[in-house]
């Protein structure tokens, strides 16, 4: 049967079966001794055998190493397929002028018996042997036969599960590791790369196994690793391997700088078949290190390798080489995250500030904005910018969100109980809204804290996402219904195409800051806005500017027709108290 490497699955065996492994020549000497002891034959041995050699894996009272497959008796039993007797090797025509039966080891008696793989190749043989005649019974040929198919049945597994990947059948991670051991053992300094290669995310491979099944994806991965070892023109030292589904791995010595650009040119687009019919296009990633094995323990080579792949994966680049600096701030990234989740979990180093919305009709306050702060033990105040979006792509985010919700519906009752009544928004993200029961979550919190729905508004962003979420939008809708107050945030940022707003129910819009800043100064900035206000307000939005820092902003739009406006200007986020103390200062425009 041919495999993705243009080999044989028996010669992937035999060259597994022929090299050295002391664990698994232990396990077949027992194998020996039992069959000698069982068949009451004095020697006894194992033999694999490719198209030259007869490679001899384990002995009993048996001196011969190795032969050519032309001396070796046992080529008789392996063109037979079946167990073969020769009771005395003097009495037979084709063994009488043999090399082995003349000289050591001196064979008069031989009874071998094939070692048969579960798919039918045979890789080698189970002999007695002696240097004396022997009747052989009926019943010893069965039992031969017997241990035979125990210890060919013991050797599938040893190779399935040891340094094979079972389905590429390349070279698994456990041999990659082995191999980087041997460098690093070997003292080995000249540079090595190791290329880390990702051709299928594991979202994408389940969803073939769901649809087409796992037979399926197999033969896909046997199709990537067969074409990746024909266009990567592999050199006799170069070594390809399965790290895992989907991924691979390639072993070089001394290679330069642009290598993996070399590498990803000559891989191109790759559009590997799962059957006759079927066929797909993949993205592939590659990420590499080059090192000195004598000084990078394996772990860490291989560790280096999957970082540099992350990084292309991240950036959607087809290559990346590893690089320490982005290595080290993705390690301080990881640390971040757990100190958030430790802030999370121990109600410490998080608060929040509210910076105040006023009405530009009223000239007063109409709500507030909840905006979080992280005073970190080591790395003193963050700003919001420099977690959230790091949390955003974990589970974390959902827990920032909870933490913050609850903190607000506490202080709501607080400043209830002071006679402040001002609603306050929250800053949600899509995945927020995407969540199960959030709404009627959020409904319960205020009704336990005994708070009305008009008291929390919710801020969302990334339009975009949100478009393209329909359990975000079903989230959004039922928070709508209700009675929250919805407000669409950085509106003019990014992508702002107004025909996705009738789709998504909002009250409030919020302007961005970058369509505010420049208005004192320039004219055109100026138009723009008052055509983006006018519009807004006539398809009945509330319109709040944000980013407002002088009062020139804030009288041309007042002008334009903007409802309410947030910005330095009027205040900074405030702590709790903080705001306590301006509103009492009326200090408002
Ligand atoms: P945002 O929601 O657009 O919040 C407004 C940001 O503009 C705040 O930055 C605020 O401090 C700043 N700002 C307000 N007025 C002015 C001004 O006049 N001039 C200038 N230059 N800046 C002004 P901050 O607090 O650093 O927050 C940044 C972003 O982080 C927020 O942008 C929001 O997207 C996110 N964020 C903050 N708190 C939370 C939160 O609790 N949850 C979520 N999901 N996101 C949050
Ligand atoms: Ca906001
Ligand atoms: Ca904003």
């Amino acid at each position: 049967m041919p495999t993705p490497q243009g080999e044989t699955r028996y010669q992937l065996a035999l060259e597994m079966l022929t090299a050295d492994d002391a664990g698994r020549d232990e396990i077949l000497s027992k194998f020996t001794r039992l069959t000698s002891e069982l068949l009451n034959i004095p020697g006894s041995f194992v033999s694999i055998m490719n198209e030259h050699q007869q490679y001899i894996k384990a002995a009993r009272n048996f001196s011969l190493q190795q032969s050519s497959l032309e001396d070796a008796l046992c080529r008789h039993t392996l063109a037979s397929g079946e167990v073969m007797v020769c009771p005395d090797t003097h009495l037979d025509e084709r063994f009488k002028a043999h090399p082995l039966i003349k000289d050591s080891p001196y064979i008069r008696f031989y009874a071998g018996a094939p070692l048969k793989m579960r798919d039918g190749a045979i890789v080698g043989t189970l002999c007695v042997t002696d240097v004396l005649p022997h009747i052989f019974t009926e019943e010893q040929v069965k039992l031969l036969e017997l241990l035979a198919e125990i210890m060919t049945a013991w050797l599938d597994a040893w190779y399935h599960t040891s340094l094979r990947d079972v389905v590429t059948l390349l070279p698994n991670r456990q041999s990659l590791l082995r191999d980087l051991e041997q460098l690093e053992d070997g003292g080995i300094i000249q540079p090595y790369s190791l290329v880390l290669i990702d051709c299928i995310d594991m979202a994408r491979a389940y969803d073939i196994a769901r649809a087409l099944g796992m037979y399926a994806l197999e033969a896909l991965l046997q199709n990537i690793a067969a074409l990746l070892r024909t266009r990567l023109q592999l050199r006799d030292d170069d070594r390809l391997y399965t790290v895992s589904k989907g991924r691979f791995a390639l072993l070089s010595a001394g290679k330069t700088s642009g290598w993996p650009k070399q590498l990803s040119e000559k891989l191109g687009q790759v559009r590997a078949r799962i059957g006759e019919e079927i066929a797909i296009d993949l993205t592939l990633h590659l990420g590499e290190v080059s090192f000195a094995p004598a000084l990078c323990p394996p772990v860490e080579a291989l560790r280096r390798g999957v970082s540099a792949l992350h990084e292309a994966i991240g950036q959607g680049l087809p290559y990346a080489a590893f690089d320490l600096e982005s290595d080290n701030r993705r390690k301080l990234d990881f640390l971040l995250l757990h100190d958030l989740a430790e802030a999370l979990r121990s109600e410490g180093g998080l608060y929040l500030v509210y910076q105040p919305q006023i009405s530009l009709h009223s000239g007063l306050p109409v709500g507030m904005e909840a905006l979080l702060r992280w005073q970190h033990p080591r790395l003193g105040n963050l700003p919001p910018l420099q977690f959230l979006p790091l949390a955003e792509q974990t589970n974390l985010m959902a827990g920032v969100t909870d933490w913050v919700i609850v903190s607000v519906l506490a202080q709501l009752k607080l400043w209830r109980a002071k006679g402040i009544n001002l609603p306050v928004s929250v800053n949600v993200s899509v995945s927020d809204l995407a969540r199960e029961g959030f709404a009627d979550w959020l409904e319960r919190m205020l009704l336990r804290a005994g708070l009305s729905s008009d008291l929390l508004s919710i801020e969302c962003l990334e339009t975009e996402k949100l478009l393209e979420s329909p359990d975000a939008m079903r989230g959004l809708n039922q928070l709508k219904l209700r009675g929250f107050t919805l407000a669409l945030d950085d509106f003019g940022s990014g992508y702002s195409n107004i025909n996705y707003l009738k789709r998504i129910p909002m009250d409030v819009i919020k302007l961005d800051r970058s369509l505010i800043a420049p208005l004192a100064a320039d004219g055109g900035s100026q138009i723009v806005a008052r055509h983006v206000i006018t519009m807004l307000k006539e398809l009945n939005y509330i319109v709040l500017a944000e980013g407002v820092e002088d009062e020139e902003t804030l009288l041309m739009l007042r002008g334009f027709g903007c409802d309410e406006i947030q910005g330095y200007f009027c205040s900074k986020p405030l702590p709790a108290e903080g705001v306590e103390q301006w509103l009492k200062s009326g200090k408002t425009p």
